[in-house]
């Protein structure tokens, strides 16, 4: 989560007198960076994938998994490492960071990915590499899970186990220690202290709960907290930390467009798919060892984050804050900064008229400077005291401390600095983890190519953005893949390219811009009407670019493999851990999952994500494309077109 520097964190309080100073200099900073990088069009496509995991340790006498919170140990080996291979002129395959708690883990590629299908040959061979690399550090009983631990906050989760201590920690919770949270970089106990301290009060999270055949109900829990009296909902699973948010895994992926105005418009046009995405991956059923209503983490996150104080939150009338906000700093986005896009932004946008005017005087696009003054309403809460005073042409810390802060499911990421290789980008940041390396490929497959559709044909699925929002909102229900319905373009429509090779699409009038209630399915595989369905566009592509066999096999594997999980032959994971639940022998239906059943399911998981257990339920019958090889011409050919690139760039 966000921007990693060194230096002495500053509380809320002391960052108080410095907010507009900060925003002030990140607007300045952005600036740097927008006016020296408009123009470029010189990026080529890339794109990479971050995969968070889980550190578990089974107490296979007691029947018990926790989270081990080896996770800094662990990347400090890595990361040493990687400095060999540094010094020794050998290439690094990987990179590893840390994450918000100390059990988790953080891994990407080396190296970004190339526009070569062929590099689709070897996503899942580096997903595997990763995995491996972890497991030479790991003991015995300790296993690396692409997944969210179901047990968080449930009674000794830890290993070695934590203090609660309800009075002096900063996130004040009956379940969640503060130790939890990653110590190895001072910044995620700040993080933690300052969205609380902002707050002004602890952190409320709400996740209906499943009713089951024995589920007291009302369901409700007694607590002396008198926060939690106040907050806690009948029939919801009670949660009350940060930890609880984004202590959950996900899968992100950053794709590099050739320039600014394709970023813009892949963030629009992606941003109908997120929701799509999360009911298609959903993999997060079980909160503090309870089965909830929902399948997904979105919201938890977003609750989990949310430092809005009670004037913002509009409990108490406004005073000291300047705007009632709607949403945390975590949640679904709000505008579209497209100029096509423009008609769909149908929420109104907060922001200050200053902030958006100095951005438009200065020469920013009126869109993207509105998303980005939107985006400075968040104060920053991750400062460091040395590095208060910047020099705005050459840093960007006071941008950044804003923009890795603010978590959509879509983001647009500036180059880094002025003169960096990398270029504009866009990320797509919805995605829950998958058990599996041939599942996390299968994703990546999926969006990255859609990318390309998208981009090829210039498709339009922008619908207005408070749809999008309410499709965020059912996408997280039970099954939603199955159940649901989400309102969709169902008419595929082609935007124009002007002479001037912008894009413009036909008028919101016209015939051609119809949504319809539709299924994950009928999204994905077609409604057998007018709407072909998300990956026959894709194979189309692909029939229309150049592939060899090998690469053709493996990508229609992974496509093959969403389709499935779309029209439901396949379960995503949510469902398969509730069936697992529910069959479980010391399970009482009373939607507690008991800590035997927990242990079996997360040992069983295990076992699938190492290929030692087969598991057609979840995965059908594919298989992992193990050690797949790449010709290795293929991966000269595609280094090479990068290094003649980056030499240019720099030059
Ligand atoms: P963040 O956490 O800010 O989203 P990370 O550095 O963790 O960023 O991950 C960024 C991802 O973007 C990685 O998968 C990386 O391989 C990928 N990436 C790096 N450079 C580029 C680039 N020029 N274009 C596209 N993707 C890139
Ligand atoms: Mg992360
Ligand atoms: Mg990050
Ligand atoms: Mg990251
Ligand atoms: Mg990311």
């Amino acid at each position: 989560m966000g921007l990693l520097t060194t230096g002495l964190p500053l509380s809320w309080e002391e960052i108080l007198p410095y907010v507009d100073y900060i925003k002030e200099h990140g607007i300045a900073q952005f600036l740097s960076i927008y006016n020296k990088a408009k123009h470029r069009e010189d990026n080529l496509f890339r794109w990479g994938d971050e995969i968070e995991y889980t550190i578990v340790k089974f107490d296979h006498e007691a029947k018990k998994v926790r989270v081990c919170l080896r996770g800094d140990e662990i990347l400090k080996q890595l990361q040493a490492q990687a400095e060999v291979n540094d010094m020794m002129g050998t290439d690094n395959k990987t990179i590893w960071a840390p994450e918000l708690c100390g059990y988790m883990i953080e891994g990407t590629p080396g190296h970004p990915y190339g526009a070569l299908l062929a590099c689709f040959n070897m996503v899942e061979t580096n997903m595997i590499k990763r995995r491996k690399e972890v497991q030479k550090h790991l003991n015995e009983d300790e296993a690396l899970m692409s997944m969210s631990f179901p047990a968080l906050g449930a009674l000794d989760f830890t290993y070695p186990p934590t203090k609660i201590d309800m009075k002096n920690s900063y996130g004040k919770s009956m379940w969640f220690s503060d130790e939890v949270i990653h110590q190895g970089h001072p910044r995620y106990t700040n993080l933690l202290r300052n969205i609380n301290q902002r707050r002004g009060e602890k952190i409320s999270i709400n996740v209906p709960i499943f009713k089951d055949e024995k589920t007291p109900w009302p369901f409700t829990e007694e607590f002396e907290c008198p926060e939690a009296k106040k907050n806690a909902k009948e029939n919801h699973i009670y949660l009350d930390h940060l930890g609880f948010g984004p202590g959950c895994c996900c899968l992100q992926i950053t794709f590099q467009t050739i320039n600014m105005e394709e970023a813009t418009w892949l963030y629009d046009q992606l941003a109908p798919i997120t929701p799509i995405v999360v009911a298609l991956s959903a993999a997060t059923p079980i909160y503090r060892s309870y089965l909830a209503d929902v399948d997904s983490r979105w919201d938890v996150i977003s609750a989990s984050a949310d430092d809005r104080t009670a004037e913002e939150r509009g409990i108490v009338p406004l005073k000291n804050s300047k705007f009632i906000l709607d949403k945390a700093r975590y949640a679904c986005l709000s505008c579209y900064i497209h100029e096509t896009s423009q008609p769909y932004n149908d929420i109104k946008v907060v922001y200050e008229d200053n902030i958006l005017q100095k951005l438009i005087d200065e020469g920013v696009d009126e869109h993207v400077a509105r998303h980005i003054a939107h985006m400075f309403i968040r104060d920053p809460i991750q400062v460091y005291k040395e590095r208060l005073e910047q020099d705005d042409e050459n840093a960007t810390e006071h941008f950044e401390t804003i923009q890795s802060s603010v978590w959509n499911n879509m983001r647009f990421k500036p180059p880094p600095s002025d003169n960096s290789s990398i270029g504009w980008r866009v990320e797509f940041r919805p995605t829950e983890v998958q058990l599996t390396d041939f599942e996390n490929a299968a994703y990546c497959c999926f969006v990255v190519l859609l990318t390309r559709v998208i981009v090829s044909y210039n498709l339009v699925f922008v619908t207005n953005i408070s749809t999008v929002n309410q499709n965020m909102r059912i996408s997280q229900k039970r099954d939603a893949v199955l159940n649901e319905k989400f309102l969709f373009r169902n008419k595929l429509i082609r935007c124009e390219m002007t002479s001037d090779g912008k894009r413009k699409i036909p008028d919101k009038n016209e015939p051609s811009f119809e949504t319809a209630e539709m299924s994950v399915n009928e999204i994905i595989n077609g409604d057998g009407k007018e709407f072909p369905g998300l990956v026959p566009l894709i194979f189309q592509y692909l029939d229309e670019a150049e592939t060899d066999v090998n690469t053709r096999e493996t990508i229609t594997q992974y496509l093959t493999f969403i389709q499935k999980r779309a029209a439901g032959e396949i379960s995503t994971l949510a469902h398969w851990m509730r069936d697992f639940v529910q069959g479980h022998p010391k399970y009482a239906k009373d939607s507690h999952v008991p800590d035997e059943t927990v242990y079996d399911m997360i040992k069983t998981m295990n076992e699938i994500t190492d290929g030692t257990k087969e598991c057609p339920k979840l995965l059908g019958d594919f298989k992992s494309k193990t050690e797949r090889e790449v010709t290795s011409a293929v991966c000269r050919a595609e280094a090479a077109i990068v290094a003649a690139h980056e030499k240019s760039v720099v030059n």
